[in-house]
């Protein structure tokens, strides 16, 4: 094995078998699913043990990341999870679905469709109550009545999106809310909605308690996928792998020392005053990995080390009863702001820990 440090292992078999028990169990319910892939910077492979792990569409964020998978091979539809204006030409070109809630941009991507002699699918999101994106309830028969008015465009479906930014539970109501405006819509304009996006993972407990899932026939789901967990109060889902993705660091400096700085405390690198309890003397670990790589409270060591601080480039552990000397590795789960940022910072590696990763390059 590399030995490369900072290092994030990825396990593709958890993750593939954490889309099959996601995609059998939301599949009964007659459920499809999107994979999301932003968090992992569409990293291919991850996206290939989705596919095979049963997703029927891929979806991102970003246009580079979906970009990164199609250019590896990835040919599972794509969509979209964030439609700017200024991007509708490469969109139209290279993606499959937008999901979209401003007209202007709608109509956008109606003229290079037209310009690209093709059809491009939209999904219209809806607020339901979260306030980040959505088209407001009463607005959204004169936003399908202008959409369908439009050329080499089709609605593909309805979504909305929940307990992202307001944390708004998804629940038989607002679910309910959902199902009742494509009913309407669909009698209003007499069309057939193929796509009835209800939310991401943290539709899970909705999922499993409702009796009546009404017409929601499709979930965008990432963290479930990735960290095993739904999102509302991260509960583990039961059978899934919660560690597919372990950071690993090195230690550069294991001494015993006082637990309170000598002399006069002022600022710290990041402008605060920090405030310490003395303790006594203790065994202190330093690792190579700081807040440019990762917030240290995203990380959870797995044996139980406590982290006491971090700067830029190094994060501090009680090293009391552990005995790490330099050079050794301490590891870490990571929850999902852990991952987008590991993800991100070029100075961690990539690290595939089992290698069925030859689907793609
Ligand atoms: C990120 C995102 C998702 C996936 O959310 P998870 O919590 O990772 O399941 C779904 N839909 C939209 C619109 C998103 O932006």
């Amino acid at each position: 094995m590399n030995s490369f440090l900072p290092r994030i292992e990825i396990s593709l078999s958890q993750i593939r078998e954490n889309t099959q028990i996601l995609s059998d169990l939301y599949l009964g319910k007659g459920i499809s699913l999107m994979g999301v892939t932003k968090a992992v910077l569409g990293e291919p492979s991850i996206a290939q043990a989705m596919v095979q792990g049963g997703v029927e569409y891929i979806a991102d964020s970003r246009i580079e990341n979906i970009l990164k998978m199609k250019n590896a091979g990835i040919s599972t539809p794509f969509a979209l999870l964030r439609t700017p204006l200024s991007q509708a030409e490469s969109i139209v070109e290279n993606v499959d679905i937008s999901l979209n809630t401003e007209i202007e941009t709608v109509k956008r991507l109606s003229h290079h469709a037209k310009k690209q002699n093709k059809t491009h699918q939209v999904i219209i999101m809806v607020e339901l109550g979260d306030l980040r994106e959505g088209v407001l309830p009463y607005d959204l028969s004169q936003f399908i009545r202008e959409t369908l008015s439009l050329p080499n465009i089709i609605i593909i479906g309805i979504g909305c999106n929940l307990a992202c930014y307001g944390g708004i539970k998804p629940d038989d109501k607002n679910m309910r809310e959902l199902s009742e405006l494509v009913n309407l819509l669909e009698k209003e304009f007499q069309i057939d909605l193929k796509i009835i996006s209800g939310g991401n993972s943290a539709n899970y407990e909705w999922f499993k308690s409702s009796q009546n899932i009404g017409r929601i026939n499709n979930l965008r789901v990432g963290e479930s996928i990735l960290l095993g967990c739904e999102t509302l109060g991260r509960k583990a889902i039961p059978g899934l792998h919660r560690n597919a993705f372990q950071l690993v660091a090195e230690v550069i400096e294991s001494k015993r020392k006082a637990s309170v700085p000598l002399g006069e405390i002022c600022q710290d690198a990041f402008g605060n005053v920090p405030g310490f309890l003395d303790r006594g003397d203790h065994q202190r670990v330093i690792i190579a990995l700081g807040r440019q790589d990762v917030q240290a409270s995203n990380l959870k060591s797995n044996n139980q080390l406590r982290i006491i601080g971090s700067s830029s480039d190094h994060i501090i552990l009680d090293g009391d009863d552990h005995n790490l000397k330099v050079g050794d590795e301490v590891r870490f789960s990571l929850d999902y702001s852990g991952l987008l940022a590991t993800m991100t910072s070029p100075f961690v590696m990539k690290q595939f820990a089992d290698s069925d990763a030859d689907v793609v390059v």
